[in-house]
């Protein structure tokens, strides 16, 4: 109860607006999925697994499929980042996960399919941040190239996890687009928060270590939305397409 208190007190004191989304048919929507990989989802999968079912993650997953369903029915172009780190690079300050060519760092079942779609541009990255992880040792960045060779307009993106990785791609996205880095056709980066998730640590677990902070799931969750909203994306809880001819006729 002690925890309910505090995440309403949370949402009275930085409410966040959510809104129904209707993205139209007559420019292109990308659609950008982070980190929904078995090293962070699936239960007992690695260090930074979920140690028992999650309902948050559970209904990401199941959402997240349901889109990326949505988007390759419509031919439309969708990313993928894995996390994925050489052994002998550690990302502090976290423990060793999602080592490159274990199964922690592939997509869960749910979303396997993907690798073989045709317009699905799958990244692994080994950093938190999607933007900096598309990096080549050229300079060439591969989402941005993504964006532009799709002359991509809007782009939705879920994942996990809501308040890291998610949040350090959508800030540093916004950031490239006001400087023009993504070409002038990206206007609007959602953040689909129905097909989002984060992990739950109760502060309780973390009175005895320095090494590890508390994280709280609902408040995690709610704070990412928040601040990504606060660097100017929209936050959506529910997303359809608007058909082609039928947007037309309200214009
Ligand atoms: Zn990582």
């Amino acid at each position: 109860m002690v925890l309910q208190t505090t995440i309403d007190l949370l949402k009275s004191e930085i409410p966040l607006h959510q809104e129904t989304i209707n993205l139209s048919e007559d420019s292109v929507t990308g659609l950008v999925l982070v980190d929904i990989i078995n090293g962070f989802c699936t239960v007992g999968a690695g260090n930074l697994a979920p140690r028992e079912p999650n309902t948050q993650i559970c209904e990401m997953i199941n959402e997240s499929t349901r889109v990326a369903r949505l988007f390759c029915e419509k031919k439309l172009p969708i990313m993928v980042f894995l996390d994925s780190h050489h052994p002998n690079k550690p990302e502090d300050p976290y423990p060793p996960h999602c080592i490159v060519g274990t199964d922690e760092s592939n997509l869960v079942p749910a979303l396997r399919w993907l690798e073989e779609e045709e317009n699905v541009t799958i990244r692994r990255k080994d950093c938190f941040d999607g933007y900096f992880g598309s990096m080549e040792a050229d300079g060439s960045n591969v989402f941005v190239d993504w964006v532009k060779q799709n002359h991509i307009k809007t782009l939705v993106v879920g994942g996990v996890c809501t308040d890291i990785c998610v949040l350090d791609f959508v800030c540093s996205t916004i950031s490239a687009r006001n400087r023009g880095f993504l070409g002038p056709l990206l206007q609007d980066v959602i953040v689909y928060s129905t097909a989002c998730a984060t992990f739950h640590i109760p502060p309780h677990v973390t009175t005895n270590t320095k090494q590890v902070l508390p994280h709280p799931q609902e408040f995690m969750h709610h704070v990412g939305l928040y601040m990504a909203k606060e660097r100017g994306a929209k936050i959506a809880n529910e997303l359809s397409f608007v058909a082609a001819r039928k947007a037309r006729q309200y214009e």
